[in-house]
């Protein structure tokens, strides 16, 4: 029988971190674990922790019904040029959530999101397509987060803060809280270094380092 078909892109560290939790999910939904496949652009090897890796084309040649994909690379901009190429084949986006992530109240979710364990997502939150919340991070009351951001391990997002499209904030990074109606801004593709204390605005496309954080310059 024809059934549904689930693939974790991209079969590297990020991948393998967030199979353990597109695999608990499919067990609870009582889905065989044979439906859940790594696909890879480049598959290096054929089989990692368990699972076949397909290359795109052989997953779209795969029999199913439907086709779901959660984006497991990092990289924004990859996520972004993958979302436009699955919606164009008619891949399913689909959100990966550990079961001890907490969303607490009126938080959004767009498509395609990551959890990973011990994430927390406060009260008033809206947060756009594709975003990566590493192993620890949390965000705050009354949060606006754009899409494709991506939070490596031990992010602490404090309330009122805007944060727009392809931002990367680095493991262990603090944000200051924003005010309501005057929040915190972290401008489109900026990069925040790990560890930086952020307590003001960053400008877009700027990489900020240290505590407080401050641009960095180029040599
Ligand atoms: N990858 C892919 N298609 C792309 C870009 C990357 O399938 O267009 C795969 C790449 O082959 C690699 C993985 O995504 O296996 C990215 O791994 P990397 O270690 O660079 O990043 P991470 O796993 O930390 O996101």
């Amino acid at each position: 029988m024809m059934s549904s078909l689930y693939g974790v892109y991209g079969a590297s560290g990020c991948g393998r971190g967030i199979l353990p939790l597109a695999r608990k999910e499919l067990q609870q939904r009582g889905i065989s674990l044979d439906r859940l496949v790594f696909v890879d652009d480049r598959p290096e090897i054929r089989l990692v922790n368990g699972h076949q890796v397909l290359s795109y084309t052989e997953f779209l040649q795969k029999d199913a019904t439907e086709r779901h994909v959660v984006l497991a690379i990092a990289d924004s901009a990859v996520r972004e040029k993958l979302a436009a190429r699955c919606a164009f084949d008619g891949v399913k986006p689909w959100t990966v959530r550990a079961e001890n992530s907490v969303l607490m109240d009126d938080v959004i979710l767009g498509e395609g999101a990551v959890l990973s364990p011990f994430v927390v997502l406060t009260s008033n939150i809206r947060i756009g397509r594709y975003f990566h919340a590493n192993l620890f991070s949390y965000i705050e009351h009354d949060c606006v987060i754009g899409d494709f951001v991506t939070f490596a391990p031990g992010v602490k997002c404090n309330g009122n803060v805007l944060i727009e499209e392809h931002v990367y904030i680095g493991a262990g990074a603090v944000i200051k809280q924003g005010r309501p109606g005057k929040p915190l801004r972290i401008g489109r593709n900026s990069v925040i270094g790990m560890g930086a204390v952020v307590v003001r605005d960053v400008p877009p496309g700027t990489t900020v380092v240290g505590n407080p954080a401050k641009a960095l310059l180029r040599g």
